[in-house]
C-alpha cells in the first residue's frame, strides 16, 4: 500500500488540502484493497455532557464514529466529556478560539453571547423536534443561527435532539399558578426567566447536585430531562409528583460546533462526511429518546409508584403569557433576537396550525382511544 502521509490540521491549509485531493484524483487511482487519497486528520470534540447521558453523549459519539467509519478511519474525531479539556460550558469558547476543532454542546447556553442563541436549542412554548427540525432545514433556521455563530468563528450543524421533555419533580402537588409562588426549583435558562415571572425562584443546580439539593430539602422541585436520565439521577426518590409537559423544552436541538478555520481547511469530501454524520446523530439521538423513554416512564410509575401529574391549563397560560412578554422585551432591546424571533414566531405560529390538522389530530385521537 502507497505510504500515506500524516497530516495534522495545523499543517493543512485550504490551498494545498484542495491542491493535494487534485493531484490525487489524477495521480493516485482510488485503491480497492481500501487505501485513499484522502489525508488523515485527527481532531477533538469537546462535549457539555457526563459520559452518565449516554443518549445525549450519542449525539457526539454517533458524528464521531460515523465520520471515522466513512473515511476508513482517516479523519478521526475523538470526543471528550464536559471537563475533560474544558468545562461543559466552555465548549462554545473552546471551539470559537480554537483550542479544540468542534465540540457538541446546546445553544442555549450561551444566550449570554447572544440571546437569540436561545433558538438554536428550544425556548419556552417554541417548536417541537420535528418542527424544530422544519424549521432549521427548511424554514430559514439554520441560516439565522449560522449568521449569529459566524461573528463567533464557528459554524453549527444540528445533532441531536431530546424530544419534548418532562416538565419536572415536585414534592408536592402544584395546580394554579398561585402554588408557584416562592417555590424554589431548579430550572435554568428561559425557562427558569418565565418561572421567575411566576413567582418562582429558580436556581440552575448542574446535574450533579440536583438530587442531593431536591432529597434534603434545599429546593423544592427540579427539573432535569426526562423520564430515562431522570431515572438515572434518581430524582423520584426525592420527589413523587411528576409533570409534564416540559413546556420549556418542547424539543431541544444539539450542535455539533465547528472552528471556521480548521472546517475550511478540511477537504470538501471530508466537510460532506462531517455534515451527513450530524444529520445521522440528530436522527438518532431523537429516535433513541424515545424509544428509551418509553420504557423508563412505564418503570417509574409501575416500580417506583411515581405519579404523573399534568400541569393545569391555568398555569400554562400564565407561563404561555409570560414567556412571549420576555420575547417581546428581548425583541425591543435587542435587533439580532427581533431578527430571528419574528420569523420564526410566524414560522411557529403556522405549523402548529398545520400539524393540528395532520400530527396532533391523528395522534391525540390515537392517544385517547387505542
Ligand atoms: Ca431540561
Amino acid at each position: 500500500m502507497k505510504r500515506r502521509n500524516f497530516i495534522t490540521n495545523t499543517a493543512i491549509g485550504a490551498t494545498s488540502a484542495a491542491t493535494l485531493a487534485a493531484c490525487n484524483q489524477t495521480t493516485t487511482p482510488v485503491n480497492h484493497e481500501g487505501g485513499s487519497s484522502l489525508p488523515e486528520i485527527e481532531w477533538r470534540m469537546a462535549t457539555s455532557w457526563p459520559l452518565s447521558l449516554d443518549t445525549i453523549y450519542g449525539g457526539a459519539t454517533t458524528t464521531c464514529d460515523r465520520v471515522r467509519e466513512m473515511t476508513d478511519g482517516r479523519f478521526d474525531i475523538t470526543p471528550y466529556p464536559g471537563g475533560e479539556i474544558v468545562g461543559g460550558l466552555e465548549v462554545f469558547d473552546a471551539v470559537q478560539n480554537g483550542a479544540v476543532e468542534c465540540g457538541h454542546s446546546a445553544s442555549y447556553y450561551y444566550i449570554g453571547k447572544n440571546p437569540a442563541l436561545a433558538f438554536g436549542t428550544a425556548v419556552p412554548f417554541g417548536l417541537t423536534a420535528q418542527q424544530q427540525n422544519a424549521w432549521l432545514y427548511h424554514g430559514g433556521g439554520l441560516e439565522a443561527m449560522r449568521k449569529i455563530y459566524a461573528e463567533f468563528n464557528i459554524i453549527n450543524f444540528p445533532a441531536g435532539n431530546t424530544g419534548a421533555q418532562m416538565g419536572g419533580w415536585f414534592k408536592r402537588e402544584i395546580n394554579t399558578p398561585e402554588d408557584l409562588k416562592g417555590l424554589k426549583m431548579r430550572i435554568p435558562g428561559l425557562g427558569g426567566k418565565v418561572m421567575e415571572r411566576l413567582g418562582v425562584n429558580a436556581q440552575a443546580l448542574p446535574g450533579g447536585e440536583i438530587f442531593v439539593a431536591l432529597d434534603r430539602g434545599a429546593i423544592d422541585a427540579a427539573e432535569w430531562v426526562g423520564p430515562y436520565d431522570d431515572e438515572k439521577l434518581g430524582l423520584y426518590k426525592a420527589a413523587k409528583f411528576y409533570y409534564y409537559p416540559g413546556w420549556w423544552e418542547p424539543g431541544p436541538t444539539l450542535d455539533v460546533f465547528v472552528n471556521q478555520e480548521a472546517w475550511d481547511k478540511l477537504p470538501k469530501e471530508y466537510q460532506e462526511i462531517l455534515q451527513t454524520a450530524t444529520y445521522e446523530a440528530n436522527i438518532n439521538m431523537l429516535a433513541k429518546y424515545d424509544a428509551l423513554n418509553r420504557d423508563a416512564l412505564q418503570t417509574l410509575q409501575e416500580e417506583h409508584g411515581v405519579q404523573l401529574r399534568a400541569y393545569s391549563q391555568d398555569i400554562l397560560q400564565a407561563a404561555q403569557t409570560a414567556a412571549f412578554e420576555l420575547y417581546e422585551e428581548n425583541a425591543s432591546n435587542d435587533a439580532t433576537f427581533k431578527e430571528v424571533y419574528e420569523p420564526w414566531k410566524e414560522f411557529r405560529d403556522r405549523i402548529y396550525f398545520w400539524n393540528s390538522i395532520n400530527d396532533l389530530s391523528i395522534a391525540s385521537f390515537i392517544a385517547e382511544n387505542k
